[in-house]
């Protein structure tokens, strides 16, 4: 981890500020667990607090504690362009560098006020930031909140931000199925539940809420959509937008597709490709060493962590599989050995 000069940081939360939570495109469980959860800590400390994320977050997100105050760069910019001017302070929440806003980036570039990063994923852009604190060995952004919170005002968790908190850990670990071989991970959230959350009731609350089009979608994706590679220990899933019209598909329907690719036996690379309006929209996925972050970063302007990343392709589908086939074989003896 590097060092986080925490007792300045609490130095300057220890007066009322104008602050501006910020989280990624796209956002996930962990963007707004991590956002949602110190918008809570922060108002009891009697501060003025926004919340922005570029894009839309899925229904599946949508019951979250303080969810509805979050607006949306892509539906507001006139409201939210003048928050970032006004900030005194700025959060980046769960990512590593100002290009992850994508149609906010320009927004917060030209915000010139206090910038702190609380994130997990590697390669942080240090330079664009005033106060750093990320470390790869977590499950997730939302861990982080926890040990920065602790560490500031640890008589302010309460049970709301906790419930944000757990939202974060679970859909970043997959429900603590990877990302989380760590101790540390386990104690945090034996704390969450100290302070009165219902596990169980969270994770009905974001798993069990498909609607019939999306576990249609999934059906089809399953059944006629799956390529897999064994040659190059590589699965992939293609969906162009004719088919996710089809399937009235919302924002979040696709997440977590690309594991099922992942869980065959012998699989170790595993790709969703979605058509977006003027892209395709890569999630890469991977176990063992085979680095996806590096992939995603040397050919799809992406990246992620070392087994879960993102990437953009802007060729057709069908050239975009062609050329990602034809990169496969490059990378055949990676693939073969780890
Ligand atoms: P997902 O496939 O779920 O969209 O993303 C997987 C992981 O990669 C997430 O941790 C996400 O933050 C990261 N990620 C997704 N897209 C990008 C991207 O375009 N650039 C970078 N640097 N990271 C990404
Ligand atoms: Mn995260």
């Amino acid at each position: 981890m590097n060092t986080f000069n925490f007792s300045e940081v609490k130095e300057l939360l220890s007066t009322k500020k104008r602050i501006l939570l910020t989280s990624h495109t796209n956002p996930d469980g962990d963007a707004l667990g991590s956002m949602l959860a110190m918008y809570h800590f922060l108002i009891q400390k009697g501060h003025d607090v926004n919340m922005v994320v570029p894009t839309p977050y899925p229904d599946f997100l949508a019951w979250m504690p303080g969810q509805e105050k979050i607006l949306i760069y892509k539906e507001n910019k006139e409201k939210c362009d003048p928050l970032f001017n006004d900030a005194e302070i700025l959060f980046s929440l769960d990512y590593n560098a100002p290009a992850r806003l994508g149609i906010t980036t320009q927004a917060f570039k030209n915000a010139n006020v206090i910038k702190i990063m609380i994130d997990h994923h590697i390669q942080p852009d240090l330079n664009s930031y005033n106060f750093v604190l990320s470390t790869v060995d977590t499950s997730s952004t939302s861990e982080l909140v926890f040990e920065f919170m602790d560490k500031i005002n640890p008589d302010l968790i309460n049970k709301t931000i906790a419930e944000c908190l757990y939202v974060g850990i679970m859909t970043d670990t997959g429900s603590f199925s990877y990302a989380c071989n760590y101790e540390k991970t386990f104690r945090i959230v034996a704390e969450l539940y100290k302070l009165g959350i219902d596990g169980v009731a969270i994770n009905r609350l974001v798993y069990s809420t498909n609607t019939e089009n999306r576990l249609r979608l999934l059906g089809y994706a399953l059944s006629d959509k799956l390529r897999v590679l064994h040659k190059y220990s590589t699965a992939y899933i293609s969906l162009t937008k004719d088919e996710l019209v089809k399937f009235n598909f919302n924002d979040g329907d696709t997440e977590g597709l690309v594991n099922y690719a992942l869980s065959i036996k012998g699989i170790k690379f595993a790709v969703l490709f979605t058509e977006k309006t003027n892209k395709i929209r890569l999630s890469l996925r991977s176990v063992g060493e085979f680095s996806v972050n590096k992939f995603a970063r040397d050919h799809y302007k992406g990246g992620g962590h070392k087994n879960a990343a993102g990437g953009d392709s802007y060729l057709s589908m069908e050239k975009t599989l062609k050329k990602f086939e034809r990169l496969l074989s490059e990378y055949s003896k990676e693939l073969a050995n780890n």
